[in-house]
């Protein structure tokens, strides 16, 4: 896709997107809401006009502005959308075989009963769709994409009727279809974590634009933009002035990331970038960092602590530890920092330092 640009109306729901997804690739489309994910694919399509820019599949072009676009069925690709209809009147092998061309029905039907293997499905290949839960459904769906082996699988939020239990399962099975499939893949999502486990290269959208696209590593490790970082979760967020190259911070100086001496920066710091030790109480926690509240979450706690800064300095924070660590409130704690989890950006524009 080349410099897309959409409105509806006058709303512009994309704006000059670029993006390439090779064969055996799954890139991501991740955004809040209305960000214009949905467009975008359905644009990949052929259910979107192009009003600005072009698709090319293959180095063929299938759609521009101006010109005559290719029809979707004509695109070879797989669309399962989040409210991909069934064929009512068709059985779930039915709806699955029915976009398989070029191949002897044995071969058809068991090519269909082998996806529906895949993702769980095959006892229901005599099912009508009407009998099945939305989350079946999906899957058949899936199933049917898959079948006539597209170049091009789209696929727009298609977890999104699961449990979270079959949620994961399914994704795996997914994930493994479409790798052995070595379709190139386009998925919309707003689950950062389902991007992170899905994609080879996510696209991370805001407003219509593409604000970074990288690997999950580098988009997680490498955010070009305060955005990016409060996307992939609960962040700590504090703001200072940069003096002799560092940003002092209730929780000691940190590195301003060639930030300029008297400028403002905003510092982003992961829960998970608090290293938490308990310190022997000294009836004197008032002058201590300490905690203030304890939740055991799973396979991590959450501590809500008051960090005090030797400069005398103060700020409530979020720490995220592994397993069971619940100290008492109060409990005086001394805090080291991972400086691989903290961003720090100019407060004014919000662009990256370094
Ligand atoms: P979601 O995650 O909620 O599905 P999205 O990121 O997929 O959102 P889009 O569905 O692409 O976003 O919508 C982008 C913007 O365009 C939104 O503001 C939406 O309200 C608007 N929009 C989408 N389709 C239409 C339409 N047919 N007519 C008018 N506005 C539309």
């Amino acid at each position: 896709m080349q410099h897309i640009h959409h409105r509806y109306g006058k709303l512009e729901a994309v704006h000059d997107v670029s993006l390439d997804v090779h064969s055996g690739e799954v890139v991501c489309l991740l955004g809040p809401s209305g960000c214009g994910k949905t467009t975008l694919l359905r644009i990949a399509a052929g259910l979107e006009d192009v009003q600005q820019g072009s698709v090319a599949i293959n180095d063929h072009s299938v759609a521009a502005s101006g010109h005559r676009s290719l029809p979707p069925e004509k695109r070879n690709v797989g669309l399962a959308f989040q409210d991909s209809a069934l064929f009512p009147h068709l059985r779930v092998i039915e709806n699955v075989t029915f976009g398989i061309k070029s191949q002897p029905s044995g071969q058809r039907r068991q090519r269909a009963l082998d996806l529906l293997e895949q993702l769980g499905m095959a006892r229901y290949a005599n099912a009508y769709p009407h009998t099945l839960s939305g989350g079946q459904q999906q899957r058949v769906a899936l199933a049917r994409a898959l079948a006539p082996e597209p170049q091009v699988m789209l696929l727009d939020e298609p977890f999104s009727s699961l449990d979270a239990r079959l949620r994961d399962r399914i994704r795996d099975d997914t994930l493994h279809v479409l790798k052995r499939a070595g379709a190139g893949t386009l998925l919309v999502t707003h689950d950062p974590e389902e991007a992170m486990f899905m994609a080879d290269r996510i696209a991370l959208m805001k407003a219509g634009r593409v604000v970074q696209i990288g690997t999950p590593r580098e988009l997680y490790c490498y955010p070009r933009d305060p955005f990016v970082v409060t996307f992939f979760g609960d962040v700590n967020e504090l703001s200072g002035r940069v003096q002799g190259g560092g940003v002092q911070t209730p929780l000691g100086p940190v590195d301003a990331g060639g930030l300029p001496d008297g400028a403002c920066a905003q510092v982003l710091i992961r829960p998970e970038a608090l290293h938490v030790a308990e310190l022997p109480e000294s009836g004197t926690s008032h002058r201590y960092s300490h905690v203030i509240m304890a939740k055991l979450l799973g396979r991590t706690s959450l501590l809500h602590i008051c960090a005090h800064g030797q400069t005398g300095q103060e700020a409530h924070l979020h720490a995220r530890v592994p397993g069971v660590f619940l100290p008492a409130e109060g409990q005086p704690i001394s805090i080291r920092l991972d400086p691989s989890q903290v961003f720090v950006f100019p407060a004014a524009t919000g662009a990256r330092a370094a």
